[in-house]
């Protein structure tokens, strides 16, 4: 497939613009609390440039995160002539000035994505040494994290073998988002702990059990998926990027809305293309978010049960029926709903199982060659994501810069 000129914006394109435009460039970072509107006012730039946006754009122009780094291109007499925005790490949204005014779209954001093995012998702990040997202070979050429920950590002792297999992905040279851990493996007492993950995005031990104990529950009763998460794709119609950071249940207009864990209101009413929505706090940096709602019940502020109903699904803001968007965020990022809510039964059976024991007989065969033949960590496999880097100049002429 030929590639769209749409693709071709990377962040070399503002260092290239310094010497192209006589501009500057700067990079900040996104308060928490600031709005995308409040940010167009201070640039004098009409709130009309968003409504030009379908409504997936709007919704992900309410998912700009903060703590993100961004990069605006400022000419000389102040002007603010580009922003690049992250949503989450796929999604950045560009913000650029053009003849006839200000214009926005949204891009993905290049990156590499490397596949690791990494092999290492505990010397402190687990923990201590991932960060010191591996570099990479998230995978040894990742890696106790996907563990804790399998094994004791308190018995692992010095020469204890550790393997992980993950993908991380690389922006500018520096790590971008979470480790995506595939398998992860302490032998301790000369046994062979491992975990999988399975298609489904969750993980299970080697008998195909599930491990992560602690879910949410479904956030409406009767549960029909309409639209799964996706963190970015390209739409071949439209020819634009989109992404869908929830899971839409299709339910009937006035089905009452569940609270998916206990938590306290932090956002209830209008926002933007979400119309009106509730955002619960839950334990260890998890937010839950219940979009279209047709009516509000729990009021900002209130603690909530798991399972209380909070508002009633409707189709407020843009949306094309009724339906429940269920947004799931962890640090401020969107992560897929799914990995988190418990939809059936533990375990996997039938196909599922066959094909997790299929990958499961794979990896378990890498890792013992490694620790058989003494292999040290390596990087497996590079992809790289949208990686074509045209010059600015093309890319602003094609739009009648
Ligand atoms: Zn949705």
């Amino acid at each position: 497939m030929k590639n769209n000129v749409f693709m071709r914006i990377g962040i070399l394109f503002l260092v290239f613009s310094v010497f192209t435009f006589a501009a500057k460039v700067q990079y900040s970072i996104w308060d928490k609390g600031l709005g995308f509107e409040q940010y167009l006012q201070e640039h004098n730039i009409s709130q009309e440039i968003l409504e030009n946006l379908d409504k997936d754009d709007l919704k992900l122009i309410d998912e700009i995160g903060y703590n993100h780094r961004y990069f605006e291109l400022i000419a000389s007499n102040g002007v603010l002539l580009q922003t690049l925005l992250p949503i989450g790490d796929e999604l950045q949204a560009h913000l650029f000035r053009t003849h006839t005014g200000y214009k926005i779209e949204i891009l993905p954001i290049s990156y590499q994505k490397d596949t690791h093995v990494a092999v290492l012998e505990v010397d402190k702990s687990p923990h201590s040494d991932i960060v010191t040997k591996v570099k990479n202070k998230r995978l040894s979050t990742e890696f106790t994290r996907v563990l804790k429920h399998s094994v004791d950590f308190r018995g692992i002792q010095k020469k204890d073998k550790i393997a992980i297999v993950y993908d991380q992905k690389m922006r500018l040279g520096q790590p971008l988002g979470v480790p995506d851990i595939k398998v992860a493996m302490i032998e301790s007492h000369g046994k062979k702990n491992y975990v999988f993950k399975h298609t489904d995005a969750k993980y299970y031990n080697e008998q195909g059990e599930v491990l992560i104990q602690k879910y949410m529950r479904k956030p409406i009763k009767h549960v029909r998926i309409t639209s799964h998460f996706t963190n970015r794709r390209f739409h071949p119609v439209l020819k634009r990027w989109k992404a869908h950071h929830g899971t839409d249940f299709g339910a009937k207009r006035g089905t009452p809305i569940l609270a998916a864990a206990d938590g306290k209101v932090i956002f209830s009413g209008w926002k933007g293309g979400y119309g009106k929505v509730t955002k619960i706090q839950h334990n260890d940096g998890y937010v839950t978010l219940y979009a279209h709602q047709s009516r509000l019940k729990a009021k900002k502020g209130s603690s909530v049960k798991a399972g209380q109903i909070i508002g009633y699904v409707g189709s407020t803001g843009r949306s094309t029926g009724p339906h429940l968007h269920f947004g799931l965020y962890k640090n401020g990022r969107a992560i897929n709903p799914m990995r988190m809510v418990k939809f059936s039964k533990e375990g996997l059976t039938g196909q599922g199982k066959k094909a997790f024991l299929n990958r499961k007989k794979k990896y378990t065969k890498i890792i013992n060659k490694i620790f058989e033949d003494n292999i040290p960590s390596y990087v497996w496999n590079t992809v790289n994501e949208v990686s074509v880097l045209p010059s600015m100049k093309t890319y602003y002429q094609n739009r009648g810069w």
